[in-house]
């Protein structure tokens, strides 16, 4: 209490500061940025942010693989967290995350490939707001400007380490000569040589290394040769006694290293038993023809010596594994020593500027990575590596140096913190906690300081079909969560720090499963996550993905002027009721957007994927719902908050189109039941989104019902779907709106 009490003060003190200094005018702002209770200056801060760094191979971090004088000096100087963990293990989520300080699905940015909202609230908007000069350079991959900044030059999407392209704030794209990681490097000393020196700034420093296709420059070309790294204990592990699915993803060295790509041999894929092929290394393409012979020069041979002993069949799989991973960390260390000398670079401008005293240094990076762990590369799965995320932090003025910390930080925390080291209260909405007093005392964490965190990955449609998951990790322990298949893993760090054993359905952990499980549900719920509204795909289910892209493929080839969105229900009028529907739909022009076992959250992510492509039909039916009753009979609270996104999301999409939101079907035999009861309460609060013009609510309930409130088999034999004599009853009760609006004759 006595923390948040001195926060509080702290903050009051700083808010009528701040307004006494808006009040003044800028100059006096300008000319003092010491605050108000006179100990902290309104400190500068420098994020130097990377793409896929491991804390294996970080020395701060015990590395047995790869040196980091520079990124090691800030631990020195430091402090240095040791359980730091990522809430997304992606690019752009997490990037979204340190923005908002919120996780992915408030912040909206869930999956790459999602367009970043840049009107939400943000950190750098607040710091420039109070007085900041703000800039990011480098890896953006938020597919929406940057806003919050005065200057900005960012790499489109993933960028390139040769020669790479960076989007100006004119909107125009410039190539520049160079190495990706020293052109960064560059370009923000740049930014801070000419920067007002009268006013405290924000620099965000965001290297594209070292993420995949790891292409180091060649002053690094030798420095961690084939051979010379240990493959980590874990590189064939056949991911036995854990769940199935973990056998779904596509990111083993051993059978998703692609020949060009990732292995960087030329020409055609000579042996596709080992390699995959379909990506060129793309870098290679960018290189001039003097880059290019000084690359020849060092791959050359060695590609030549490996696949010389390749076609005389000298070599076992496992060995071929071996060179691999041997050509993988070479890349992948070479592309780290570039950022690490940068760094480097970044600090000595600070001391030789007499800024190190009062400008916090974070290095940290964007999720961790496998470095062959598991057999795999990437991340994304909630195991330790690339969960973790490092974190070091310099800031003389308050943080002892040479520090470590053990408290569970994740990177909702960034934002709250930057924010009261500057001496602004952290809006409400962001999820994180300032690690402020963690830092004011020497690594130790306030009492009530959180005892685990929550995780969700969502891309389970992208590259590398890693599935959707989610999970706690507590301080000794972890239990992740798979929808697809309903079940849960739990692991033992410390007797199983590997995690290479679940121990859910051993009835020795079943107490521990239990408080997990029950800690999990109170952090979704502390968190806000409802499922209801967080759109999700169904990528792995084949016959899902193939009706999504045939209908998307309708969409974009036919405009409909009357369209079904649905579930299994609203798919089934081209089952059950096709005959009525032909008759009674069949002059007009339909497409219907039902996809059996749908909840509200994969309609919204469809809708959210363009799946009306760019049509705006006259009117649109919408019937979801009832499989969030009946797969985990949602509250009703939470399912009607998920019709409501689903009905938004389709004005946004298509403001003209009037919508017909009808009541979720009657469901179950008897009156009783607690599906049907479930679907009445949702009715009862979706009925209020109808404003009776645009939106128009309508039960059909009683057609399907009979006097004494039970259901017939005639008409839902399984009470739950429609027979044909259903879909008449339907259609008979869509007709006199539909022709109201012009769609029916
Ligand atoms: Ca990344």
């Amino acid at each position: 209490m006595f923390v948040v009490s001195k926060n509080f003060r702290k903050n009051c003190l700083w808010s009528i500061g701040l307004l006494l200094m808006a009040w003044i005018g800028p100059k006096l702002v300008a000319e003092d940025n010491s605050n108000p209770h006179g100990t902290l200056r309104q400190p500068n801060i420098v994020f130097i942010f990377s793409d896929d760094h491991a804390l294996q191979a970080i020395g701060a971090y015990g590395s047995q693989i790869n040196e980091t004088p520079r990124i090691d000096q800030i631990a020195r100087q430091g402090m240095v967290f040791d359980r730091s963990f990522c809430g997304n293990s992606i690019c752009g989520p997490s990037r979204a995350t340190v923005l908002t300080g919120k996780h992915s699905h408030l912040n909206g940015f869930m999956r790459n490939g999602d367009r970043f909202y840049g009107g939400q609230v943000t950190f750098p908007k607040l710091l420039q707001s109070a007085g900041y000069q703000t800039a990011v350079i480098g890896k953006w991959h938020l597919e929406t400007n940057p806003t919050g900044f005065d200057h900005w030059e960012i790499l489109p999407d993933q960028g390139h380490y040769y020669n790479p392209d960076f989007i100006q704030m004119d909107g125009s794209r410039k190539r520049f000569a160079g190495y990706c990681t020293d052109l960064i490097g560059d370009k923000s000393l740049e930014w801070l040589k000419n920067r007002d020196p009268n006013k405290p700034f924000l620099l965000m420093s965001q290297h594209k290394a070292p993420h995949r296709n790891w292409s180091p420059h060649p002053r690094h070309f030798g420095k961690h040769p084939l051979g010379s790294i240990l493959p980590p204990e874990t590189l064939f592990d056949d991911l036995a006694n854990r769940s199935e699915m973990l056998k779904e993803s596509e990111m083993s060295i051993a059978e998703h290293f692609y020949w060009g790509h990732d292995a960087k041999f030329h020409g055609e894929n000579e042996f596709p038993d080992h390699f995959m092929s379909g990506i060129n290394n793309g870098e290679y393409a960018r290189m001039t023809e003097s880059e290019k012979a000084t690359w020849d020069a060092y791959y050359g041979p060695e590609n030549d010596a490996f696949l010389q002993k390749l076609r005389a069949g000298e070599l076992t799989k496992e060995q071929i594994t071996v060179w691999k991973h041997g050509r993988y960390m070479h890349d992948y260390l070479g592309c780290i020593a570039a950022v690490d000398e940068n760094v480097g670079r970044v600090l000595d401008y600070l001391d030789e500027n007499g800024l190190t005293e009062n400008t916090i240094v974070v290095y940290a990076s964007d999720q961790g990575f496998y470095l062959g762990e598991h057999g795999w590369y990437d991340k994304r799965w909630m195991f330790e590596e690339s969960l973790g995320m490092p974190f070091l932090i310099r800031w003389p003025e308050v943080v002892k140096a040479g520090t470590r910390s053990e408290a569970m930080i994740q990177n909702i925390d960034y934002a709250p913190t930057f924010l009261e080291a500057a001496g602004i209260t952290p809006p409400a909405e962001m999820q994180g906690t300032s690690i402020m007093p963690i830092l004011q005392s020497e690594g130790t964490p306030p009492n009530d300081w959180r005892r685990e965190i929550y995780y969700a990955f969502y891309e389970s449609e992208g590259a590398h079909r890693v599935p959707q998951h989610d999970g706690i990790r507590s301080e000794r322990y972890k239990a992740i969560y798979f929808p697809k298949s309903d079940e849960w893993n739990l692991f033992d760090l410390e007797t199983d720090p590997q995690e290479m054993t679940s121990r859910h359905d051993d009835p020795d952990h079943q107490t521990i499963l239990a408080d997990l499980q029950q800690r999990y549900h109170a952090l979704r719920k502390k968190y806000n996550v409802n499922s209801a509204v967080i759109p999700e795909s169904r990528w792995q289910e084949k016959w899902w993905q193939d009706r999504f892209e045939a209908k998307l493929k309708q969409a974009r080839e036919e405009a409909a002027d009357l369209v079904f969105i649905g579930d299994s229900i609203t798919q089934g009028w081209e089952g059950g009721g096709r005959e009525v529907f032909e008759e009674v739909f069949g002059s007009v022009k339909t497409m219907n957007l039902g996809f059996s076992g749908d909840r509200t959250e994969h309609v919204l992510w469809r809708l959210k994927r363009n799946s009306l492509a760019d049509q705006k039909p006259t009117a649109a039916v919408i019937m979801i719902g009832t499989n969030n009753t009946g797969h985990i009979m949602q509250a009703p609270t939470e399912v009607a908050d998920g019709v409501r996104e689903i009905v938004d999301t389709l004005r946004s999409v298509t403001p003209d189109t009037k919508i017909l939101l009808l009541g979720v079907f009657p469901r179950g035999e008897q009156p009783s039941d607690q599906g049907r009861q479930n679907n009445v309460a949702i009715n009862e609060l979706i009925s209020k989104f109808a404003d009776g013009e645009q939106v128009v609510f309508l039960d059909l309930a009683d057609s399907f019902i009979n006097p004494d409130g039970t259901i017939s088999r005639e008409i839902m034999p399984d009470f739950l779907h429609l027979t044909a004599a259903g879909y008449r009853l339907w259609a008979d009760g869509l007709r006199s709106q539909l022709q109201a609006w012009n769609v029916l004759k």
